[in-house]
C-alpha cells in the first residue's frame, strides 16, 4: 500500500498570520496614529486595543464567512401574503456585525473624531464586508444633516437623531443614490424627478446603482420638475423604522458583482418615494458631491491603506516562512524587491491617510463660515487632496494586493487559502466608485483652471508639497505651468492622447511626492516582526 510521506504543514505560517492583531502587533500604524492624534493617544489607545481584539480575532472570521457564496445577500420580493416587501436577507452573523458597528455611535458627539477614524481603519482591515459602505454613507448622511442642522424639519432632525446617537439602541443606517443607467460620472444629467407635494417631495424614476439597499435613509440626487436643477433630498427607504414596507419604491434586482459581494447593491424604481429636501436646490450637485462623496471618497483612502497594511503584512509573513529551492522566498531579490516596494506603497498611502484627515478635520464647520483668503486656499488644497488620494489609493491597493497574490504561488488565487482574493476584488470595486480615476483626473485640472484667477498653480503646488525639497517643488510647478493650457475634453489625436498621460502622470507623481513627505514627518517602524521559522524540508 502506497501512503503519503510528505508531512509539509502551512500551521506555522497559519498561527503566526492569525494570531496577528492588526492594532498591536503593527508598530507602524501605532505611529502615524498617534503622529495625529496626540492627546487623545492614551486615552483612546486602549480603546483601540480592546477593539482591535475583536476586529482582528472575531470579525477577521466573521468577514470570511460571509463571503461565501452561499451567505451572500439575497432578495425577497414577496411575503408569503402576496405583499410586495422587498427584503434583503443577509446572514444573522453579518447583520450582528453591522449591528455591533453601529452601536459604538461611530457619528454621536460623544465619539472623538479619531476614535471614529481608527475604529473604522481597524474593520476596513478585514475588507468591505458589506458593512464598510453603509458605514460610509452614513457618515455623508450625517455630514449632510449637520450642515443644514439650522434649518431641518421634524422628521429630518429625527432622521439625524437616529443615525447619531440612536433611538431606543438602533442606530439608523444611511445609503446614498446618485447613479442613473445613462451614467454614474454626470450627476448633472440626472433624470429621476422630484416633484413638490406640499412640506415634502415625491420622487419618480430609477437609480442604477444602490448599495447598502437595506439602510433606512438614503441621500437621492434628483431633477427638479419644472427646473433645471439637481437637487439633494434625504429619502426614508422605509415607511416606518420597524422596516416592514418600502417607502413607495420596488427593487428590480441585486447586481452581481466582482467585489464588494457581501454588499446588497440594488437597481430600484421610484414610485413617489416621500422625500425631504436639504440645502438649496439649485446646489444639489454641489451638495451631494462637496459634502457626501468627499466623505466616501476619504473613507476609500483609509480602505485603501487598511487592505494594503493587510496584504502587505500576509506576504511579508509568507515570505520569511515559505521555502522554495531551499531558500525562504523574501531571499531571493527579484521577490526581496517586490516586498519591499510593497510595504514603501502601504506606509506611504497610510501616512497620507492620517495627514489628510488631519487637516479634514481642522477644515470641519467651515461650509458656512466666511472664509479669509488663507483658508480659502487651504480648503482648495484638501479637496484636490481628497481627489488625488481616491485615484492613487484605490490604484495602488489593486497592484499592492496582487503583488501579494502573486508572492503566495498558486496559493494566493485560492478562495479559502487567504482573503487576498477578496480584497483584491473590493480594492477594484473602490477604483469605479465614488468616481473612476479620469473622471477624477479630469475633475482636477478643471478645478486648479478654474481657481487660478485667485490661486497661482505655483502657489498651489508649493502649499500642497510643504516640506518637499525646493528643487522638487519647482520641478512639478514648471510642469504644472505646461499642463494649464491641455485640453482633456478636445477630440482623441497624438498630441491630446499625450498630454492626457501627462497629466494622469503628472497627478500621480505629484500625490507620490506627498505622500512621501507625509510619511517623512511621521518616521519608520515595522508593520510586522521577524520571524524565526523552522525549516520547513
Ligand atoms: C459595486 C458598486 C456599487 C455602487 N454603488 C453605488 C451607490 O450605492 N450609489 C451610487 O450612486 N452609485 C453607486 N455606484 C456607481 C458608481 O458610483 C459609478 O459606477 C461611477 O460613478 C461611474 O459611473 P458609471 O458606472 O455610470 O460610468 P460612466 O459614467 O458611464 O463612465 C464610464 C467611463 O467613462 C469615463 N469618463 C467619464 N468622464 C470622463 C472624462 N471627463 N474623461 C475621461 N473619461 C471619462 C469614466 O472614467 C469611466 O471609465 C456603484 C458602483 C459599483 C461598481
Amino acid at each position: 500500500m502506497h501512503v503519503d510521506e510528505n508531512t509539509y504543514s502551512f500551521d506555522e505560517f497559519l498561527k503566526a498570520r492569525d494570531e496577528y492583531n492588526d492594532f498591536l502587533d503593527n508598530e507602524f500604524l501605532q505611529l502615524a496614529a498617534k503622529h495625529y492624534i496626540k492627546d487623545e493617544w492614551e486615552q483612546l489607545y486602549e480603546k483601540i486595543k480592546t477593539l482591535s481584539e475583536e476586529t482582528s480575532f472575531h470579525y477577521r472570521h466573521i468577514a470570511n464567512e460571509i463571503s461565501k457564496i452561499e451567505n451572500q445577500p439575497k432578495i425577497e420580493h414577496y411575503n408569503a401574503y402576496n405583499k410586495r416587501v422587498d427584503r434583503i436577507i443577509r446572514t444573522k452573523q453579518q447583520a450582528d456585525m453591522e449591528e455591533d458597528l453601529f452601536k459604538r455611535a461611530l457619528f454621536s458627539k460623544e465619539t472623538s473624531k479619531w476614535e471614529q477614524v481608527l475604529s473604522r481603519f481597524l474593520f476596513h482591515h478585514n475588507g468591505e464586508a458589506g458593512i464598510m459602505c453603509p458605514v460610509a454613507c452614513t457618515d455623508g448622511l450625517v455630514d449632510i444633516l449637520r450642515t443644514f442642522e439650522h434649518e431641518l424639519n421634524d422628521e429630518l432632525k429625527e432622521i439625524l437623531r437616529h443615525v447619531t446617537e440612536g433611538i431606543d439602541g438602533d442606530f439608523g443606517i444611511g445609503a446614498q443614490f446618485m447613479t442613473e443607467i445613462q451614467g454614474g460620472s454626470n450627476i448633472p444629467a440626472n433624470v429621476l424627478k422630484a416633484v413638490k407635494a406640499g412640506d415634502h417631495w415625491r420622487l419618480y424614476g430609477s437609480k442604477f446603482f444602490c448599495s447598502a439597499i437595506h439602510a433606512d435613509y438614503s441621500v437621492v440626487t434628483a431633477r427638479v420638475d419644472n427646473t433645471e436643477h439637481v437637487g439633494t433630498f434625504i429619502v426614508p427607504l422605509w415607511k416606518t423604522r420597524e422596516r416592514k414596507e418600502r417607502n413607495h419604491l420596488v427593487i428590480n434586482r441585486l447586481k452581481s458583482k466582482l467585489g464588494t459581494t457581501e454588499l446588497a447593491s440594488a437597481e430600484v424604481i421610484f414610485n413617489g418615494a416621500k422625500a425631504y429636501q436639504i440645502g438649496p436646490l439649485e446646489k444639489g450637485v454641489a451638495i451631494a458631491v462637496g459634502i457626501v462623496l468627499t466623505k466616501s471618497r476619504l473613507d476609500i483612502g483609509a480602505a485603501s491603506s487598511a487592505f494594503m497594511l493587510r496584504a502587505v503584512r500576509e506576504a511579508l509573513q509568507y515570505s520569511q516562512f515559505r521555502e522554495v529551492f531551499g531558500r525562504r522566498i523574501e531571499d531571493f531579490p527579484l521577490a526581496k524587491g517586490q516586498l519591499l516596494d510593497m510595504e514603501h506603497t502601504a506606509k506611504r498611502t497610510t501616512a497620507a491617510v492620517f495627514k489628510i484627515y488631519d487637516e479634514f478635520f481642522k477644515q470641519e464647520n467651515w461650509y458656512h463660515k466666511q472664509l479669509s483668503e488663507e483658508e480659502k486656499k487651504r480648503q482648495f488644497v484638501l479637496r484636490e487632496l481628497i481627489l488625488l488620494q481616491k485615484i492613487k489609493a484605490a490604484h495602488d491597493t489593486v497592484d499592492t494586493v496582487r503583488t501579494a497574490i502573486s508572492i503566495f504561488g498558486g496559493n494566493g488565487v485560492i478562495e479559502d487559502f487567504s482573503s487576498l482574493p477578496r480584497l483584491f476584488r473590493d480594492a477594484m470595486v473602490n477604483e469605479l466608485w465614488e468616481g473612476p480615476k479620469n473622471v477624477l483626473l479630469a475633475q482636477i485640472h478643471r478645478d486648479i483652471k478654474r481657481a487660478s484667477k485667485w490661486y497661482e498653480p505655483k502657489a498651489f503646488i508649493k502649499d500642497l508639497l510643504e516640506g518637499v525639497d525646493g528643487q522638487i517643488v519647482e520641478r512639478f510647478q514648471e510642469r504644472m505651468q505646461s499642463l494649464m493650457d491641455i485640453d482633456l475634453y478636445a477630440e482623441p489625436n497624438e498630441q491630446t492622447i499625450r498630454d492626457a498621460k501627462e497629466w494622469a502622470r503628472f497627478c500621480d507623481e505629484l500625490f507620490y511626492e506627498y505622500q512621501e513627505q507625509a510619511w517623512k514627518e511621521i518616521g519608520d517602524a515595522p508593520i510586522v516582526k521577524t520571524y524565526s521559522f523552522k525549516k520547513q524540508l
